[in-house]
């Protein structure tokens, strides 16, 4: 198995070399060339193994090219480990007849990035060594949330590797925000900038597009990389939990082995639900999947009329990991429906204009399994209220965007199969939007909205979130740097 872009103007590599480089040369992104086959045989005995090792069997059939099972087993084996998940890596939880939640955010920062950015690391690392590269490694990343935290968390401490995160000051949440100061781990480092999220972005983007800051650090032997969600190294991963939730779903007798079932996932980049695709086409008997997003539609609409528009008003909604207009893991999806050149092609036009318009064959093709549904700041309220209400589950304003959708979808098109709804964060983690859905309430600051939505469902925030108020803070986040010393910052960093 060889990886290739697609955009086909680039030249295969190995599966280390894709998680090393992360982007194509001609900007595409790297899929396998060939899809590894799940049978209901394989099935079958996945579903009496543990969680590690699930992942390992999966991973190695994409990545046995240049990884050895015995390697990957190892490194799952600590990536997804009890103190790491302490409630089990990807639950699944039973609302009513139908409806099942696949919960990804039991680990170490309470959010499903962890599923990707806890094993990612390890796989970076071997990548490297296997590629035949001495150099260290300094991972950049930009981020509104998320991906910040749980990039740092991954990459702690990690041997050989430093990590440095840029946060724009008033953009981020005030738990996001602690969080990262006070992260712990001697090889990161954490800095506020002055701005707003692009402000953050950009700066990032000017440093790894300057030749003159990597040659100077490749002087000190260091390279530059990134942590995000183009990388085939943190889209293997996401592949696991979906074989994983239907070998959960067949282990407790909820479904038979070979029944179909339906995936409804909350979408931004993208990234997630194309992972749940490509179990999909390994043979795990998924029907249908529900692409669900929030006010920012882009993919809803996509999916209703084949053009995807990007020219359009950005909304800010309390759901802000999934506030996309660009989702970028579509492009892997259209590869998969049309081959290289079209793709090439369709993001071409998309750079140019803003927009494309796929063929009526292709919109057949992506009919058969994808419905895109939306969903509006009211009714993600209303949403976690009504879950609430009636199953007694309490639910993030992300996973209330899917089991909104997923509801509609089990209600109007499909009430047969059952409908896995992906939970992607951790109600606390969203806490002031959270409460105030459940109660009308907006307390001034979001600790003290933490702990009313504590005492009022008696749900226990996870340890991650629930001593951070007494943590040290490291990097203080008054101060902020300004984006035009961000490269200054890259070229001092010690902390390897
Ligand atoms: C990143 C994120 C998403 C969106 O996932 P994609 O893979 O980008 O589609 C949804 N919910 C939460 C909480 C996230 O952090």
């Amino acid at each position: 198995m060889k990886y290739i872009s697609t955009r086909g103007k680039s030249a295969p590599v190995t599966s280390a070399e894709a998680i090393k480089k992360g982007l194509a040369e001609d900007g595409g992104l790297y899929f396998p060339d060939e899809m590894p086959l799940l049978t209901a045989e394989d099935l079958k005995e996945l579903c009496c193994a543990d969680y590690p090792t699930r992942a390992a069997k999966i991973m190695y059939s994409f990545l046995c090219d240049e990884y050895t099972y015995e390697e990957l087993l190892d490194e799952c084996r600590q990536a997804y480990r009890e103190e790491s998940f302490p409630g089990g890596a990807a639950p699944v939880t039973k609302l009513g007849d139908t409806l099942r939640v696949l919960e990804l955010w039991h680990g170490p920062t309470a959010a499903f990035k962890d599923m990707a950015l806890q094993i990612m690391p390890r796989l970076f690392v071997r990548a490297v060594k296997k590629t035949g590269d001495a150099r260290r490694a300094l991972i950049l990343v930009a981020t509104s949330g998320d991906t910040g935290k749980a990039a740092l968390e991954g990459y702690r401490d990690v041997e050989g590797v430093g990590i440095s995160v840029f946060y724009p000051v008033n953009g981020v949440s005030r738990v996001q925000k602690l969080q990262m100061a006070t992260q712990e781990g001697k090889n990161v480092e954490v800095h506020s900038v002055i701005g707003n999220f692009d402000d953050a972005q950009n700066g990032v983007k000017q440093i790894f597009g300057d030749a003159e800051i990597a040659a100077r650090l490749n002087e000190q032997g260091v390279f530059l990389s990134s942590a995000n969600s183009i990388n085939w190294g943190r889209l293997v991963p996401q592949v696991v939990y979906y074989v994983s939730a239907y070998c959960d779903l067949v282990a407790c007798g909820d479904i038979a082995l070979g029944e179909e079932i339906n995936v409804c996932v909350p979408t931004g980049n993208f990234g997630n639900i194309l992972a749940a695709y490509i179990a999909k086409n390994m043979g795990l008997p998924i029907h249908s999947f529900v692409c669900a997003s929030n006010q920012n539609n882009v993919l809803t609409d996509f999916f209703e009329s084949g053009t995807y528009d990007r020219n359009r008003s950005f909304f800010t909604t309390t759901s802000p990991s999934m506030d996309i207009l660009i989702s970028s893991n579509l492009e892997r999806l259209l590869f998969l429906a049309c081959g290289s050149e079209k793709t090439a092609a369709y993001m071409e036009e998309l750079k140019t204009t803003g927009r494309y318009t796929v063929s009526a064959e292709i919109k057949r093709q992506l009919d058969h399994a994808f419905t895109g549904g939306c969903c509006d700041e009211e009714q993600t309220a209303e949403e976690i209220r009504h879950i609430y209400d009636t199953y007694g589950y309490l639910c993030d304003t992300h996973t209330a965007v899917g089991l909104y959708c997923a509801e509609r979808y089990v209600n109007t098109v499909d009430g047969q199969r059952k409908m896995v709804a992906v939970s992607t964060a951790s109600p606390y983690k969203f806490s002031p939007a959270v409460l105030k859905a459940l109660t009308g309430e907006v307390p001034e600051n979001e600790l003290d909205a933490m702990a009313l939505l504590e005492s009022k469902t008696g749900v226990t925030i996870p340890a991650p979130l629930a001593g951070i108020a007494g943590r040290t803070v490291r990097f203080d986040p008054d101060d902020a740097i300004k984006a035009e010393a961000m490269p200054e910052s890259v070229l001092a960093f010690q902390r390897f």
